[in-house]
């Protein structure tokens, strides 16, 4: 037996998908504990440390999304999978803008499930662990962001881009793999006390994509969430 496992808290009051998610993910190696209300869960996150947690927003006694604002009181950095229905996209916009890092749709299969647990802790190691980029250089396929230079290359070719749209390049590089919301970009990109910022996002990732080569639908460097934001994909998805 592995003592060094991860250990995921699965946080779900339906006990099929309870169960399916414990089962798969003991079955690849992850030490998991279960919990079926939001009390519990913030119980159990406190006394064992998770790894990573996934969590399902409708429960019994409170909305999960009350779990994200206690845990994140105590703690940063634990990455949060949200479980959430098809129809559910306020609730996953606010789950990712009170800090959970991804959101799964139910009904998920095995391949799905497996790919995000893996990326979110792959996400979270990596920024609590910098030097993993040595050279001061970005790069995804053949695109290039040299953070010294403040220059980007795709094949070896300088793109021009505005200030705006390095900084939002920058932006989804550095959370690459995890869904930023518009509320987030715009945040981090104009400042707290701007408005009106969706479209004028909008406008500047097109312009972005544009410039990178990107036709729409053309998921080589940035993938649109729609109605949720942007992500930055990672190198494993081609
Ligand atoms: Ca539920």
């Amino acid at each position: 037996m592995n003592n060094n496992r991860y250990k995921i808290l699965v946080i779900e009051d339906e006990s099929n998908i309870r169960s399916f998610a414990k089962t798969i993910l003991e079955a690849n190696d992850y030490q998991v504990l279960t919990a079926d209300t939001c009390g519990s869960g913030i119980m159990m996150f406190s006394s064992h440390r998770p790894d990573l947690v996934l969590l399902d927003l409708g429960l019994p006694d409170k909305d999960g999304l009350e779990f994200i604002r206690t845990i994140r009181k105590q703690q940063e950095s634990t990455p949060v999978l949200v479980l959430s229905a098809r129809t559910g996209e306020t609730d996953k916009v606010e789950a990712l803008d009170l800090g959970a890092n991804d959101y799964i749709t139910k009904p998920f299969g095995t391949a799905e499930l497996m790919a995000r647990v893996r990326a979110a802790l792959r996400i979270s190691q990596y920024s609590s662990n910098p030097s993993l980029m040595p050279d001061g250089k970005f790069k995804l396929h053949d695109l290039v962001i040299d953070y010294d230079r403040r220059i980007i290359t795709i094949a070896g070719e300088e793109i021009k881009l505005t200030q705006t749209e390095y900084n939002i390049l920058v932006l989804l590089a550095r959370h690459t793999g995890k869904v930023l919301t518009y509320a987030t970009i715009i945040r981090e990109v104009w400042g707290p006390s701007d408005d009106g910022g969706v479209k004028k996002l909008q406008v500047n990732m097109a312009n972005l994509r544009k410039k990178l080569g990107e036709k729409p639908g053309d998921n080589r460097y940035i993938i649109n969430e729609l109605g949720v934001g942007y992500r930055m994909c990672e190198e494993s998805q081609e």
